[in-house]
């Protein structure tokens, strides 16, 4: 096992790592950017090596900084948490020249899945269902024609290279399609360093249900279960997640972790990784992409596998065999995790930053919270704008969804605006009680479009 492990991350999923290494006796090394001196991670590593200034690609997205601190601090090992570096292939191979242990999947398997041109096709070649659309990258106009009048319209432009819900683009109809093809390649050059875009036949009212994979170097290959993530800002950022995704049926539930566990065994993945799908409502599922990396809603499959991703993520990167069969794992009752973040949902979720003068966080039976918060901490204004995930755990659905409900009710932020409110709104619905939501749920309520109150429209 290592001795030392640095975390290149900030916030809550730094913190969440730290608490992982302390409970398997490893000591660790956090880095900070200058904004996060007084950061709740800094506090609890063992060690804190500062990589820069306040702008990430300065400090969180700085790879020979990165290297540098691990080295200086003899870190053997690196957990990149999620979003930054996580999913980079260039790091993970530099830490592998360096001889430090990224702790996730191989470089190759990174690389090849975040192109999700590529991970369609590898997901085709596993037996997986995917949507309709374009197998590589769009070449000319005339193609994207011929394959949009193929898909059919509304059809989704998809930049190859996305990711974090950004270089999506819809299109309606057959004249707005290669202006929109123009716009998506220039705006995905820019924001991922690549044009290439392919079509997606678009899914009207999909569930966005992922499956949690873990993956041995020894062969075995597991999954722990879907996630229901349907839950979305209009701009596909997760709002609440749950464990298991509500009536689902047996065998569709079966398909899917045995589609995930088959995807995972061709792109010979190790590690902790997440198979996306999106289905409808006759439940046909579709792969859409793979997340190669820790997901942050993990803590609801935890809470009803028993497992400890993180904890496997390092003992997975250390060598360590799997102890378990699939059969060993069954699904123990219920979780739900909601996303607290300082943004203002009214507002198209503008981000709020200000000194925290109060939390007080939530608590009783069956309710975790991870969080880097503390009063009188500064939100700076730099990075994401999550601030704690609350989960709370119960034997049913039912009463998972008013815990979580009464969970939220005594947690108390003040000094920045929070999506508190609304998350609580949301959870009041009929839809969400019932565990009947789709991905333009939110949207709608926010044009008023649904009813709250315990009033069907
Ligand atoms: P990202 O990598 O940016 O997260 P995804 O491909 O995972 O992008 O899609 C993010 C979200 O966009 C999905 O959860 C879903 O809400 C929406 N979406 C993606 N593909 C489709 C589709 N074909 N039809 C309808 N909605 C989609």
């Amino acid at each position: 096992m290592f001795r030392k492990i640095l975390i290149a991350n900030r916030g809550e999923i730094a913190v969440r790592v730290i608490r992982a290494c302390r409970e398997m006796g490893i000591q660790t090394v956090a880095v900070y950017s200058e904004a996060d001196r007084d950061a709740l991670h800094v506090r609890l590593a063992d060690q804190a090596v500062c990589i820069g200034p306040a702008p990430s690609s300065e400090s969180y997205l700085n790879i020979p900084h990165i290297l540098m601190a691990a080295l200086m601090t003899e870190a053997e090992a690196i957990h990149p948490g999620y979003g930054y570096l996580s999913e980079r292939s260039s790091f993970v191979q530099a830490c592998e020249t360096q001889g430090i242990q990224f702790i996730g999947p191989s470089a190759e398997a990174v690389a090849k899945m975040g192109d999700k041109v590529q991970a369609r096709a590898i997901a085709e070649s596993a037996g997986a269902p995917v949507l309709p659309g374009t197998r590589g990258a769009i070449r000319s106009e005339e193609e994207a024609l011929q394959h949009a009048r193929a898909i059919g319209f509304p059809l989704l432009i998809k930049a190859a290279a996305g990711g974090g819900g950004r270089g999506i683009r819809i299109v309606h109809s057959e004249d707005s399609l290669l202006p929109s093809l123009r716009i998506a390649q220039s705006e995905a050059q820019s924001a991922f360093g690549s044009p290439d875009v392919y079509l997606e036949k678009y899914i009207p009212e999909p569930r966005h249900i992922e499956v949690q994979v873990l993956a041995d170097a020894h062969g075995t290959v597991l999954h722990l279960y879907e996630r229901e993530c349907s839950l979305q800002t209009p701009r596909h950022q997760k709002m609440i997640e749950e464990a298991p995704a509500p009536n689902l049926r047996p065998e569709v539930r079966q398909a899917l972790g045995e589609t995930a566990v088959n995807i995972a065994r061709a792109v010979g993945y190790q590690n902790a990784g997440t198979i996306e799908f999106l289905m409808d409502s006759e439940q046909n599922f579709y792969f859409i992409e793979m997340n190669t990396r820790l997901q942050v809603e993990h803590p609801v499959t935890e809470a009803i596998t028993g497992i400890d991703i993180v904890q496997w993520q390092i003992r997975i990167a250390a060598g360590e065999p799997l102890p378990y069969q699939q059969t060993d794992i069954p699904i123990q009752g219920h979780a739900i995790e909601a996303r607290l973040t300082a943004s203002i949902p009214e507002h198209d979720f503008t981000p709020s930053t200000g000194q925290i003068s109060q939390w007080i966080a939530p608590g009783g039976p069956s309710v975790r919270v991870d969080s880097h918060l503390y009063t009188g901490y500064s939100v700076p204004p730099f990075y994401d704008p999550l601030l704690a995930k609350v989960i709370a755990y119960a034997p049913t659905r039912h009463e998972a969804v008013r815990r979580l409900r009464r969970a939220l009710d005594e947690t108390t932020i003040a000094g920045v605006q929070t999506d508190r409110e609304f998350l609580m709104r949301l959870i009041d619905t009929p839809e969400f009680h019932a565990g009947e939501v789709s991905t333009p749920f939110v949207p709608r309520l926010l044009r008023g479009a649904i009813a709250t109150g315990g009033e069907r429209l």
